[in-house]
């Protein structure tokens, strides 16, 4: 970028340049004249091939053409000592380049000498490769830039959720996108391609012509419109379309079986194929919604509200007490969280949750659900967070182990899902912590059964029977209720 020149001036400097004929400071004398600065500058930074064939800085002239230093016979260091090309030199006879280069790995060195990230060497990559690399010293030299990349060298690792946590900034931006650019980051929108990639399978499982037409106007017309409307499309977002539209699927092609079009859909066909299938089921009305809007379907049919296989058996005290000791649990990762609250507050077993996948997780701007079998879980807040947090990491299916997996637990193995005897360990030793041990077993003996427990934390059955002889009265009352639960909705107990 050229900079403004000032004004000609003759009285002071008489000697016009070489090149431009204005009156400036000379700079330096060349075959061709005295050269201001201005046009010193400018040579410099004057880059092509030389009619010698010499590929470089041109810095001379020969006849008005810009000219090679051999051509020219114009003297001038433009030799860098890192990378041998001929440049405009920084500091050190070293160029813009390689000084930026400098720069971008001391920023983005690591803490404690660790290599950096694949995710940080593309950023450096990308950094280093600016095509102007005297802006780009300008630009980083910013103290808001450097705090940024210093920021971004300390974390752990880099996904969309981790720069989110970062100030807003352009910089954030600016990076964001060299990521994606690099393929270090999915582009935001990737959940958006997956559901387009899942919708056209998804189309081939609606038995009917004339039906598979109206889900691709679902499809097209409501949940890809609202996710091009969000511009970034969630987990949750995500993983809600899917279930809209499988539920829908199964009620129409229910209906065809029936020999019956969506506009002779009846309140009686409602009722019933609610009672038949799972509670899931009241997720159609959705696309109720949907079909009412379009003047698809009568706007008096109403599904019942979707109900919940189980709720939540502590009060809600006792809830806000366990999840904080969760919480302040130190070195407990959102996904061992998420793995405690299905154990602790509703008595899952460890081997059930490993073999969770993401289709059985439902999450949605109130709730989450987690559907184990026929038994849907709604997790009110706050026992829905770690699985908020989990689900809004838009990688969390991405690592190089683990490259298309669905796994909610996923393993150390390639493709697998976390060991039972694994997650136990990684939960009893969450739990060590003595005084939070005891303040939750207390409470534990009185919603989980002891085999439960002893199982998840990695306790004998004995200790924990002796929490639930001091609370025996609640556990024998969970207890009851547990075993009238279990008649109704198939909840899965110890033995
Ligand atoms: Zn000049
Ligand atoms: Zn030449
Ligand atoms: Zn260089």
């Amino acid at each position: 970028m050229p900079r403004p020149r000032k004004a000609s001036d003759p009285p002071t400097w008489p000697e016009p340049c070489g090149r431009c004929a204005e009156h400036h400071q000379i700079a330096v004398r060349w075959p061709d004249g005295g050269i201001c600065g201005y046009c010193y500058q400018q040579a410099k930074r004057t880059r092509g091939t030389c009619a010698c064939g010499h590929e470089g800085v041109l810095p001379g002239r020969v006849d008005t053409l810009p000219a090679c230093r051999s051509c020219s016979g114009v003297q001038l260091n433009i030799d860098c000592i890192g990378c041998g090309r001929e440049d405009e030199l920084h500091s050190g006879n070293r160029c813009w380049s390689c000084i930026l280069a400098a720069t971008v790995d001391r920023l983005l060195s690591p803490p404690d000498n660790q290599p950096p990230s694949p995710a940080l060497r593309a950023v450096a990559t990308a950094l280093k490769s600016m095509k102007r690399a005297n802006s780009g010293m300008t630009w980083i030299q910013q103290p808001h830039v450097t705090a940024f990349l210093q920021q971004l060298a300390a974390a752990p690792v880099i996904t969309h959720a981790r720069l989110d946590e970062l100030p807003a900034s352009r910089t954030r931006e600016y990076v964001r996108g060299l990521l994606v650019e690099h393929n270090a980051l999915p582009r935001r929108d990737e959940l958006c391609a997956r559901f387009s990639d899942w919708s056209e399978q998804a189309l081939e499982r609606v038995t009917s012509q004339k039906n598979r037409d109206i889900i691709r106007r679902y499809i097209r017309w409501h949940h890809q419109r609202r996710m091009n409307q969000m511009g970034e499309v969630t987990q949750g977002t995500f993983l809600r379309a899917k279930q809209s539209v499988t539920v829908a699927i199964e009620l129409l092609n229910w209906l065809t079986e029936r020999d019956t079009e969506l506009a002779e859909l009846t309140q009686a066909h409602l009722d019933r194929w609610q009672a038949e299938g799972p509670t899931t089921r009241g997720i159609a009305s959705r696309f109720l919604d949907w079909a009412t809007r379009t003047s698809l379907i009568d706007p008096s049919l109403k599904l019942q509200p979707h109900r919940r296989g189980t709720s939540p058996r502590l009060d809600a005290a006792a809830q806000a007490e366990l999840v904080h000791n969760l919480s302040h649990t130190t070195d407990i990762n959102p996904r061992d969280r998420a793995a405690a609250i299905l154990v602790l507050v509703f008595g899952q077993q460890v081997s059930d949750i490993v073999q969770l996948t993401w289709d059985d997780v439902t999450v949605t701007e109130d709730l989450v659900t987690v559907t184990f079998g026929a038994v849907e879980i709604a997790l009110t807040p706050p026992l829905d967070e770690p699985w908020r947090e989990l689900a809004a990491t838009p990688t969390h299916h991405q690592t190089a182990a683990h490259p298309n997996s669905n796994w909610v637990f996923r393993g150390g193995s390639p493709g697998r899902h976390i060991q039972a005897s694994t997650l136990t360990h990684r939960l009893s030793k969450a739990f060590s912590s003595r005084a939070a041990r005891l303040g939750t077993l207390h409470e534990l003996t009185k919603l989980a059964p002891v085999a439960i427990i002893a199982e998840a934390l990695g306790y004998s059955p004995a200790t924990i029977d002796r929490h639930a002889l001091a609370s025996s009265a609640n556990y024998m009352e969970y207890m009851s209720a547990l075993s009238t639960h279990q008649s109704e909705a198939g909840v899965r107990s110890a033995p």
